[in-house]
């Protein structure tokens, strides 16, 4: 071939190995094919690369062309004492022309598989500045002479396996650090599921017996016992709010619709947050229409969702400020609106209040209480109602809360999945 065919024939191949590069996620066939591509294009009868091992201060085979790659992979090759461990250090190419008679050959690799080096070229593989390998071509055919060419060309092939070594690294540690992240997403998943169903049975007794005691105590008593008590509901709701989650999360959660009356909805949730609002000077209003306004819907769940946007609109709100729910009857929804004149909501942290645990400040340093799953709970029920939720805010004057429900007035409307047995 003549040189322009010869040079063209490299130009090629790079680019296509520079293509696969971009494209392929799978190191092996890459190495491979840029072993396969230096040997044929310098002509030699082998090539093979080299990486250091970090546990062992090795360097160990990564791929290699011909048959014996396989054994090559089991046989170390140390770095004082080698060519390649010589590339490693010094990190510049090495024309080698009589591998024999040169003192840092290593013959164990010879001896083991069968071959004798004779010429060879070996190159640094270069990450940023790190040498991580090396390149290597062996025995140009013919016992001709490697020209600068070869070398410039195995250099940029060098530079395409440190790149895609790089890559293949990245990914790797991505694909832990996400497996990670799911094994404790899981575990917190499954605590939060034992440490809620193990604390539901003895807290119902321990309301249950309260109850019970606290008819027959006398005024004094009577006022510590009711501070149990809202201890206990207060513990009671934490644990609903975690198995809310822990069912929704798991789809194990169903809806029972039934037909009933929002607007009385609306005011017994507004009447069960008064007085909070009143003991924080917030006023809490509701404008309700007249008529009572029929939806088709889960109850208890529609009753959590307006409980956790009123809670919090009263709870984010400094006293002197105001919150406000109406309802919009559409001809096929129906839209609840929380309005407050709170502290706001920076606009990063918009679109994250819905994520579970989310809480816009540090949950240790914030004045509020609460675990950050009020809002994911409300977004859950929404949406298993085929309705949405979204936010408005400006910081520093208030929020709004849009939650919209689709107007059903059958069984028949509700997904089949969820449907009760006892309306299917
Ligand atoms: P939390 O239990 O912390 O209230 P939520 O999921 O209900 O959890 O809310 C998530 C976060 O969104 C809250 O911690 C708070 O930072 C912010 N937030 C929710 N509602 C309001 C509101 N009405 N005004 C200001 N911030 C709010």
């Amino acid at each position: 071939m003549s040189d322009l065919g010869t040079r063209l024939q490299r130009t090629e191949c790079i680019l296509e190995i520079s293509r696969e590069l971009t494209t392929t996620v799978a190191l092996g066939p890459l190495l491979a094919k840029i072993v396969d591509t230096a040997a044929e294009l310098t002509d030699c009868e082998e090539a093979s690369i080299l990486l250091r091992d970090v546990r062992t201060g090795e360097l160990r085979f990564r791929t290699a062309t011909g048959q014996g790659a396989e054994q090559l992979a089991d046989i170390p090759v140390p770095i004082e004492g080698s060519i390649a461990g010589a590339v490693l250090t010094s990190r510049e190419p090495m024309v080698i022309y009589d591998a024999q008679a040169d003192p840092r050959h290593f013959g164990g690799v010879g001896q083991q598989v069968g071959t004798e080096t004779r010429s060879l070229v070996a190159v640094p593989l270069q990450i940023k500045d790190q040498c991580i390998g090396v390149l290597e071509v062996l025995n140009k055919r013919e016992d001709a002479s490697f020209s600068s060419e070869d070398v410039d060309m195995l250099m940029t092939l060098a530079a395409q396996a440190a790149v895609a070594i790089e890559n293949a690294r990245l990914v790797g540690s991505l694909r832990k650090a996400y497996q990670r992240l799911g094994e404790l997403d899981k575990l917190k998943s499954d605590f939060i599921s034992i440490a809620s169903h193990e604390l539901r049975t003895p807290l119902s007794l321990i309301l249950l017996y309260a109850a019970v005691l606290r008819d027959d105590l006398d005024e004094a008593a009577g006022a510590q016992l009711d501070a149990v008590l809202r201890a206990a509901t207060r513990l009671k709701h934490i644990i609903e709010t975690m198995l809310n989650l822990r069912y929704l999360e798991t789809g194990q959660m169903d809806l029972t619709p039934v037909r009933f009356d929002l607007a009385a909805e609306v005011r017994a949730a507004c009447d069960d947050y008064d007085a909070l609002a009143e003991t924080g000077g917030v006023m809490l209003r509701a404008d309700l229409p007249t008529d009572a306004l029929y939806v088709y819907a889960d109850q208890e769940k529609v009753r959590v969702v307006l409980g956790n946007l009123l809670s919090n609109a009263v709870k984010f709100t400094p006293a002197g400020g105001w919150v406000r729910i109406s309802l919009c009857e559409r001809p096929d929804e129906v839209e609840i609106s929380v309005v407050d004149t709170g502290l706001g909501i920076p606009k990063a942290d918009l679109r994250r209040i819905f994520d579970r645990f989310y809480q816009v400040e540090d949950h240790m340093t914030r004045q509020q209480g609460g675990m950050g799953l009020g809002l994911s709970i409300v977004r859950g029920l929404v949406e298993l109602h085929g309705g949405a939720v979204c936010a408005e805010s400006v910081p520093g004057r208030g929020s709004r809360f849009i939650v919209r429900l689709p107007l059903r007035t059958a069984a028949s409307d509700v997904a089949p999945s969820k449907m009760s047995p006892f309306l299917a």
